[in-house]
């Protein structure tokens, strides 16, 4: 293969290592954006969980004064209805003592639910608690993750920086023109293969036979008639043997 092919090769290769590299970079605050508002999601339902218990337990004392309340007037009645003196009055007593036991029994009935209700709650605050220890632990695996990608991915794109830079050192000046000028037209890919069928890998055009041919040889610099991309031939791995058997 021709020296410049090769480095063109290798040129276009460290331009997509630099070019994924950015674009690793620029998606890295985002990334720990989202793990941050991951974590921010767990602790907000655990919150939740807690102010529910904490209404629940306010409508439990509200209604622990409604049972004083109706407890109160239940025995005022009946310390009433102990002092009457007319069988009349006796039953409007009873009568009132019957209303305020219903409404006792009212409460008391919304007091059980109120405390079944801060059984399930309770579960739900220890869901909620679990579900967030877990998530702190894996915001803080992922945060060391992306750090020690983000740190890695910045060596390598030093590394291919200078390596770019001396590659271009040892090109032609009309031929990186060439080349960039291709990779900005052609979102950054200004080299590749010619298939083994004779098509440019990337735009699928078919090769004029000749031009194919030339490709092939690998030692000059040709474009895509449709795409301007420069080409170049990954020649077929040599056949495998296969091992000689021998029937008996
Ligand atoms: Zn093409």
């Amino acid at each position: 293969m021709s020296p410049d092919l090769q480095r063109l090769i290798t040129l276009q290769q460290l331009d997509s290592t630099i070019d994924d590299a950015r674009r690793t970079i620029a998606a890295h605050p985002q990334r720990l954006a989202d793990a941050d508002a991951r974590l921010h999601e767990a602790m907000q339902a655990v919150d939740a969980a807690k102010q529910g218990l904490k209404d629940n337990q306010e409508a439990r004392r509200a209604l622990d004064k409604d049972v004083a309340l109706y407890q109160g007037r239940l025995s005022k009645f009946k310390d009433q209805q102990a002092a009457v003196k007319t069988n009349k009055e006796y039953q409007a007593l009873g009568h009132e003592i019957e209303t305020a036991q219903k409404e006792l029994g009212g409460v008391e009935e919304k007091i059980l639910e109120r405390m079944m209700e801060a059984d399930v709650l309770t579960v739900e605050i220890k869901k909620a608690e679990t579900a967030l220890a877990a998530q702190q632990k894996d915001v803080e695996a992922e945060k060391k993750a992306l750090a020690s990608e983000l740190a890695s991915v910045e060596a390598a794109m030093t590394d291919a920086s200078e390596r770019r830079a001396a590659l271009l050192g040892q090109l032609d000046k009309r031929l990186i023109a060439l080349y960039e000028q291709v990779a900005r037209a052609r979102k950054g890919i200004a080299i590749c293969v010619a298939t083994r069928d004779g098509l440019c890998s990337v735009c699928h055009v078919r090769l004029r036979p000749q031009v194919f041919q030339l490709i092939r040889q690998n030692d000059s610099i040709i474009q895509c008639d449709s795409c301007q991309r420069i080409l170049y031939y990954h020649p077929p791995p040599p056949p495998i043997e296969q091992p000689v058997t021998h029937h008996p």
